[in-house]
């Protein structure tokens, strides 16, 4: 049976039983049966679904694995992470991470003066605030600012001029200083989709001469009491530890070095995000351990420290993918499948047809496990022919739809009598056969990253997983654009069952989204974000909490700066009162498509 590689991706998380995907949590509720509780409340379209207890839950692994390489090592800094605000600022799922983590005194990163308001209204007083990226001067004030209200806050410097407008700030004002860090920009650059992040033409980051004037710009105005911290982030979605032990040690002797001329309150070493997140559902894609990751930072940073008689730093993160993908799962309604025409029903058969139909209706009839592959060759052959003879006017419309759904009918035969796992073959013709499932989603909203950088997501149907799946898929998203579809691939083929939308639901799930995925979502063809909802357990007990509405057309028309009060007043003057009332109530509404049931 198919299980969609959750052994692969979903680290537990989720479990098939009886047919259905469940929570692996709790009492193990059904995602269907969540599904269906949300929508008897009469919230239709897409769901983003968010457990509070999954992002947890990473945040207890990441501090679980540096405890123990602290321990193996008998480290004497100490371990702090933060939370990278960019990689979903949601209220959602930001505020129950910040009240879940509390314990850890986990903090928050900003990189940008909209992500540093937030981060100085929730962070946990006390709790690390790091803020990267360019900084203007009201950024930097706001800096100082949050140091007076008590915040813990370090201001990474990109480059010298803004620790030039630090010391500015420090002049012309009376608050208190922030603690300032600096962002190396590393030799060795980090792998994957998003190194542009390190390396030394990188984006970001001061290099080795920059470092030690920046230093002694600190010293000519006897402030290197603020330097406190040592900054890389190498990129996203490491797929191996190679480049980050290699930028560690670039960081590391840069932090010794700085120490060694005279930097008495340097104590940190900050190694950024970057820790990778299985999104594939056929391979594993990332290379390491999570345990030797970590085992390596401590291990890297105190041969340093020994090296250069230094003490060990205390060392900070900022890993967002890996704490946040797991924590959301969107689900969307099936709307149609394209060829659920194609039934015996629908045959317009005569008392005489063409010789090739004949043919047709035969390997339909005779098809057997033997000869699955060999028939659905021949009626692929036959189709082809057919619809020549079409071209050069020998057969009519309806020999051509017989053809048709002959054709369709033998392959789903076929593909049900094969084991489709072990078919190559099968899975090259599967390309040719695909059935286009139409979701009530946008990939734009939705999975941008799909769209913009190809990035997969497991995808799975929550229902259905005792039988066995025969389609070959590709999905397609109601928005009018033909990048509104994830095709199916051969080399990774997404197969789901056949169903019939008039009798049975059927939902398919995106997992991982919990990344990137909420903010970069754009409203292409004025579709909003989906409803989203927090599944949340008390005493093992299943919650449904703060449901947020999928935004409602008119509000998405004001948000693009539209006067609803015209477009209403528009609409009213040639309409009835009757009339109105009724697209009133559909202004009102958001824009998902709606049937019977989706
Ligand atoms: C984006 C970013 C992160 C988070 O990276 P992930 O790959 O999501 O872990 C951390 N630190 C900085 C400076 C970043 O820009």
């Amino acid at each position: 049976m198919e299980n969609y590689g959750i052994d692969i991706w979903a680290d537990d998380n989720f479990i098939i039983e009886d047919g259905l995907l469940k929570l692996n949590y709790a009492s193990k509720p059904s995602l269907i049966d969540m599904v269906k509780e949300i929508r008897e409340e009469d919230y239709k379209g897409p769901l983003l679904l968010r457990f509070p207890h999954l992002s947890l839950k990473q945040i207890d692994k990441l501090f679980t694995l540096y405890d123990n390489a602290i321990k193996e090592y008998d480290y004497k800094g100490k371990f702090n992470a933060v939370f990278p605000l960019k990689v979903n600022q949601l209220p959602n799922f930001l505020l129950p991470l910040i009240k879940n983590a509390h314990k850890y005194n986990y903090g928050l990163e900003a990189g940008s003066k909209a992500e540093l308001f937030l981060a100085m209204t929730y962070n946990k007083m006390g709790a690390p605030i790091t803020v990267n990226g360019f900084k203007d001067k009201e950024m930097i004030h706001l800096a100082f600012i949050a140091k007076k209200m008590g915040h813990n806050i370090t201001v990474i410097i990109e480059g010298l001029n803004e620790l030039e407008v630090i010391l500015e700030v420090a002049k012309e004002t009376s608050l208190p200083k922030p603690n300032v860090g600096l962002r190396v920009r590393l030799f060795n650059s980090g792998s994957g989709v998003w190194a542009k992040s390190g390396g030394i033409d990188s984006k970001f980051g001061l290099s080795s001469t920059e470092i030690l004037e920046a230093f002694e710009l600190l010293k000519k105005n006897d402030l290197t009491d603020i330097l406190t911290m040592i900054h890389f982030h190498i990129g996203s979605s490491m797929s191996t530890i190679k480049p980050l032990k290699n930028a560690l040690k670039e960081s590391g002797h840069i932090y010794a070095e700085l120490k060694n001329l005279g930097a008495n309150n340097l104590s940190a070493i900050n190694i950024g995000g970057g820790l990778a997140v299985e999104y594939s559902q056929f391979q594993r894609t990332t290379q390491y351990h999570l345990q030797e990751f970590a085992n390596d930072v401590i291990f890297t940073l105190k041969n340093i420290a020994r090296q250069k008689g230094v003490e060990e730093p205390d060392i900070y993160t900022e890993s967002g993918r890996f704490i946040s993908a797991s924590s959301t799962v969107l689900i969307t309604p099936v709307l149609e499948l394209f060829s659920a025409e194609y039934t015996p029903e629908h045959l317009r058969l005569k008392e005489v047809n063409p010789p090739l139909i004949e043919e047709l209706i035969e390997l339909y009839r005779d098809i057997n496990s033997k000869t699955a592959l060999e028939f659905m060759h021949d009626s692929i052959d036959h189709l082809e022919s057919l619809l020549k003879l079409f071209d050069l006017g020998y057969i009519d419309l309806e020999d051509r739809s017989n053809a048709e759904l002959l054709t369709n009918l033998v392959i789903k035969k076929a593909i049900w009598l094969l084991e489709v796992d072990d078919y190559e073959e099968l899975k090259r013709i599967d390309n040719k056969i695909q059935e286009k499932y139409l979701l009530n989603f946008s990939i734009f909203q939705s999975l941008p990253d799909f769209w913009g950088i190809q990035q997969e997501f497991p995808i799975m149907p929550i229902t259905h997983l005792d039988k066995k799946p025969t389609r070959s898929a590709s999905l397609w998203d109601i928005t009018c654009d033909s990048d509104g579809e994830i095709p199916f691939t051969p080399e990774k083929p997404l197969y789901l069952h056949d169903v019939d939308l008039d009798k049975e639901e059927y939902y398919l799930a995106f997992f991982q989204v919990g990344a990137y995925q909420d903010v970069l979502g754009m409203k292409h063809n004025l579709f909003s974000h989906p409803t989203e909802i927090n599944v949340v357990f008390e005493n093992n007990e299943l919650k449904l909490e703060k449901i947020i509405e999928s935004q409602k057309i008119i509000d998405i028309l004001e948000d693009i700066d539209y006067d609803t009060k015209e477009i209403k007043n528009i609409l009213k003057m040639n309409l009835d009162d009757n009339t109105y009332r009724i697209l009133n109530k559909y202004l009102n509404e958001n824009s998902y498509l709606k049937t019977a049931w989706s």
